[in-house]
């Protein structure tokens, strides 16, 4: 935690330094409180026969110390408030900024969910502890301290009761800290399978809706909720022991005190106002140890967060490209492949891709089939690098991909994904992903070759038509004609559409082609497909099956040759013909 508290605290140092500055004032004024209460008791009533002016004068004082007191409280409160939110808020930044920097296998370590809750729920329990450490850790153990000099002017014999007092609390708290850890730990992994389900169902609702299996997904959600529910008790059930330890321990000093206390005042060691103002430190050293027991509970609660932030904050990228030629631009859109071999996971026994030889010319135009998990996503996320390959080697631009940095080979390579995404924000404000300097003309360029300029037009906005989150207000297809047009406006080397035209109809579909085709630029495109039609025009077209490249040829080549293809082609033009 305090690693952390170092690195992030930043531009909080003024704060951060004040919070405690004015606890300290705070407490040595409300200190000074019990210490006149005893003079107005042992001066002004005993000794000068209860003196109204010097009882008066010093309650004076009393409120002048409070009030004193109260200020530098609530000012440390504020400052205290807003060093923690700059430093949950450095924090989080952070995060954000070193998940831009993971590559898909860091993405897929860390589900959404998971950071969602480590961004919110995880730094306002470190929020809270930080509040803590300086309000009230800082606060209880100042008094302690002073406190503890108090008493012993006062009286040294009857302190010893706080010697004993003080170690035994200690063991406790230590014992309870120890073993609520890795509770807190369950409880929070346990909030992130909760959020998880919990953005599954809502993100899916039109689906759930569809296959009415609202009552299915409730008894899910009330399972994982019922999860939480038993590990939240299963680590407060620790936790709440802090209270009874610190009751036995402060009813137990009260009465040593009334009982030693009583004693010396009998025997004339000890005077009644000396007493009274011993039982006010008294109280605030206890409740300057339940300050530090419910400060260190937090901090415990914290300490689960701050693991899971550093875990977020310390992984490591798969990919480095710290020995890349910055400077490296891609010259043109050849690809070559020579004997890569390319698996997910290292402990899995069979490769992905199995020695893929490729080698595809500058300009040329590549259609790619494959039945369902042959390896056609695969095959083309190496490209731009989004997996790294331990086997073989793939150039682009007739350089190794890894002799790029990866902001230069993914400025080059532009890719639909089967997945994209649209922003919330104008249609415009989502193309300029592409190109942020783009002009009109460009994006109108582009969006007439994605067959996206007409349906746009028809909006009342037009460009400016606000897409909702994810782009949900627009068609399957337009929402794929979109993220077509972005890619384009980036005018990369290679294009690559990952089955991005599967939601638009077979016309679009082919005019999409056909303006692909016609580029007045080398671009290299290559198309993922399901249907040979997308793909029949293609310079090139590969057939992949189980990892492997089964074949490449032209649409007459593999029509003479590949059964497969001749199969799929003949299938696909007998459904378009009867339907
Ligand atoms: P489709 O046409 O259905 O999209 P595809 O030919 O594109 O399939 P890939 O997505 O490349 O196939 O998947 C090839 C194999 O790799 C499949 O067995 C799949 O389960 C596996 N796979 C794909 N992505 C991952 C991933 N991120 N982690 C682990 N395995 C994966």
């Amino acid at each position: 935690m305090f690693k952390l508290l170092f690195k992030y605290t930043k531009d909080g140092w003024k704060s951060a330094m004040l919070g405690p500055i004015l606890v300290i004032l705070e407490v040595i004024f409300d200190l000074g409180i019990p210490y006149a209460m005893a003079l107005i008791i042992d001066e002004g009533i005993n000794n000068r026969g209860g003196d109204i002016n010097y009882i008066v004068k010093l309650g004076l004082i009393m409120v002048g110390l409070a009030i004193v007191a109260g200020i530098f409280g609530a000012l440390s409160g504020i400052s205290v408030s807003v060093a923690s939110c700059r430093f949950t808020r450095n924090i989080r930044s952070a995060m954000l900024e070193k998940i831009q920097e993971y590559d898909f296998k860091n993405i897929e370590k860390f589900p959404v969910s998971s950071v969602v809750v480590r961004m919110t729920s995880d730094m306002r329990m470190l929020r809270m502890a930080y509040t803590s450490i300086i309000r009230t850790m800082i606060r209880a153990i100042v008094m302690l301290i002073l406190t503890a000099i108090m008493i012993f002017r006062l009286n040294s014999a009857l302190a010893n009761v706080f010697a004993v007092a003080i170690p035994i609390l200690g063991t406790g708290l230590i014992i309870i800290m120890m073993k609520a850890r890795p509770r807190f730990r369950i409880l929070m992994s346990k909030f992130d399978a909760m959020n998880a389900g919990l953005k599954e169902n809502i993100e899916g609702i039109r689906v759930v809706k569809n296959f009415v299996r609202a009552e299915y997904e409730e008894d899910k959600f009330e399972k994982v909720s019922k999860d939480v529910l038993k590990s939240q008790r299963y680590a407060e059930n620790v936790i709440i022991l802090n209270q009874p330890l610190f009751e036995l321990v402060m009813y137990a000093c009260m009465i040593a005190v009334a009982w030693y206390g009583g004693n010396f005042i009998i025997a004339g060691s000890l005077t009644t106002g000396q007493f009274m103002s011993y039982l006010s430190y008294l109280r605030q050293i206890l409740f300057s140890l339940l300050g530090i027991s419910i400060s260190l509970t937090q901090i415990v609660n914290a300490r689960a967060s701050v693991d899971r932030a550093n875990e977020l904050l310390d992984e490591k990228p798969s990919i480095d490209d710290s020995l890349a030629d910055k400077n490296l631009l891609v010259k043109d859109g050849s690809i070559e492949f020579n004997d890569v071999s390319f698996k997910y996971f290292d402990e899995a026994k069979k490769d992905t891709l199995t020695n893929i030889n490729l080698k595809i010319q500058s300009g040329e135009t590549i259609g790619i089939l494959g039945p369902t998990g042959a390896g056609k996503s695969t095959l083309v996320q190496l490209i731009p690098r989004l997996y790294d390959i331990k086997q073989g080697q793939i150039k682009v631009g007739g350089r190794d991909i890894k002799d790029y940095s990866l902001y230069n080979l993914r400025e080059g390579v532009s890719m639909v994904l089967q997945k994209n995404l649209l922003f919330s924000g104008t249609i415009k404000e989502n193309l300029l992903w592409g190109n942020p300097y783009a002009n009109d003309e460009e994006i109108i360029e582009a969006c007439k070759k994605a067959q996206a300029h007409d349906f746009i037009m028809s909006f009342p906005d037009g460009y400016n038509t606000v897409l909702d989150q994810g782009g949900n207000n627009v068609s399957g297809g337009q929402k794929q004609r979109l993220c077509i047009a972005r890619a384009l406006l980036k005018k990369p080397k290679i294009l690559i559409l990952d089955d991005s035209t599967s939601a638009c109809d077979t016309n679009t579909d082919k005019k999409i082609q056909e303006a692909l085709k016609n580029k007045l630029d080398s671009m290299t495109s290559i198309i993922i497909a399901q249907r040979v039609s997308s793909v029949k025009d293609c310079d090139h077209i590969i057939i992949m099956n189980d990892g492997r490249i089964d074949d490449i040829g032209t649409h007459d080549e593999l029509l003479n040759r590949n059964e497969v293809y001749k199969d799929l082609y003949e299938t696909q033009l007998q459904g378009v013909q009867n339907g």
